[in-house]
């Protein structure tokens, strides 16, 4: 691993002033991704700014929203009672995600920054246009059975492989940065991009902004909900497909729906036009069964990850009928 240096920030304010000074630096505050792309030489920042002191750790009840510290831990927001309460789908969500040791590490902001990659973007000894870009992408035609059936390119076919993010975006949750102009909001279905001609740019943040915080509209996602990962281990596996399913049932009919989708796009998937085709339907084996085949419209296997395309819709329909059941 390549020498860097370690500084403190003592508020948001002054960690984005230290990084816009370097160009070379990051921030860190888990580490649970980012020391791991260092130990293989990915990533060599000269310079980390340790976030880890500033007050972002969290978990608010405001009126009509939750608010969650930027480094509040996956264990801490997923333990803690008033998301269990008024957001379950995210504590389970959270709970699915890799091992217990990484949850009680990783942070909720570095959540949402660790890479969307796959395995060539660690083998430095092949091509990968998100490691080094115009230099190939060694999946396309490769070894690519975890990879991206929705919104790829042929820049890159990796998948972002967090559960907790899969869980924000059907949640409709808005994610709060601090920059060098001050504050602003970004959707968080706007936060993660497709990787287009640029799959080395995964999100929509500048380089000298810090997330501090999400927060999460209430809603009445509180009771028929579902997070299914469907992985190769019980632990400490990406899924090859995950369904966030959360729908308000009123007398057998659906009022509102929200799905979203991991482990299939580089970005977590938002299913809209199945979400707006349940609006109003009864709950049946037969409307969760098209809601999927709408889903899966413009989906694509690249050779060894096709299997998803049929993988893809029966857990859709798996978890809308686990969340349609839940009393
Ligand atoms: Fe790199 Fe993306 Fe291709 Fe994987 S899929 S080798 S991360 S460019």
């Amino acid at each position: 691993m390549k020498n860097f240096q370690l500084v403190k920030a003592s508020s948001p304010q002054s960690a984005v002033a230290i990084i816009a000074k370097d160009t070379t630096s990051k921030f860190i505050a888990g580490g649970t991704n980012l020391v791991d792309l260092m130990k293989k030489s990915v990533s060599t920042p000269n310079k980390l700014i340790d976030v880890t002191g500033l007050e972002l750790t969290k978990v608010e009840a405001l009126h009509g929203k939750t608010r969650i510290g930027a480094l509040a831990k996956n264990t801490q927001v997923a333990e803690d009672d008033s998301i269990k309460e008024k957001h379950p789908l995210l504590s389970l969500a959270l709970a699915a995600g890799a091992s217990q040791q990484i949850r009680n590490m990783a942070t909720v902001g570095g959540n949402m920054m660790q890479r969307t990659r796959c395995p060539y973007f660690y083998n430095t000894d092949m091509p990968c246009n998100k490691r080094e870009p115009k230099s190939g992408c060694g999946a396309l035609k490769g070894y690519n059975r975890m990879h991206a059936i929705f919104g790829a390119s042929d820049n890159c076919i990796a998948v972002h492989p967090s559960d907790m993010c899969v869980a924000l975006s059907a949640l409709d949750a808005v994610v709060f940065v601090e920059g060098p102009k001050g504050e602003r909001q970004i959707k968080f279905t706007d936060f993660h991009k497709l990787p287009g001609n640029t799959p080395e740019k995964d999100n929509t943040l500048e380089r000298n902004e810090l997330i501090v915080a999400i927060e999460i509209p209430d809603n009445n996602f509180t009771k028929n909900v579902h997070y299914l990962k469907v992985r190769d281990r019980s632990s400490y596996a990406f899924a090859l497909v995950s369904v966030a399913a959360a729908l308000n049932i009123q007398n057998n009919i659906i009022q509102d729906a929200r799905l979203a989708m991991g482990g299939v796009a580089h970005k977590p998937w938002r299913l809209v036009e199945a979400e707006a085709y349940l609006k109003g339907k009864p709950v049946t084996e037969a409307n969760f069964n098209y809601a999927a085949q709408l889903a899966m419209k413009d989906a694509k296997g690249y050779g060894e990850n096709t299997f998803k395309l049929k993988l893809a819709p029966n857990s859709i329909v798996e978890a809308l009928t686990i969340a349609a059941s839940k009393s």
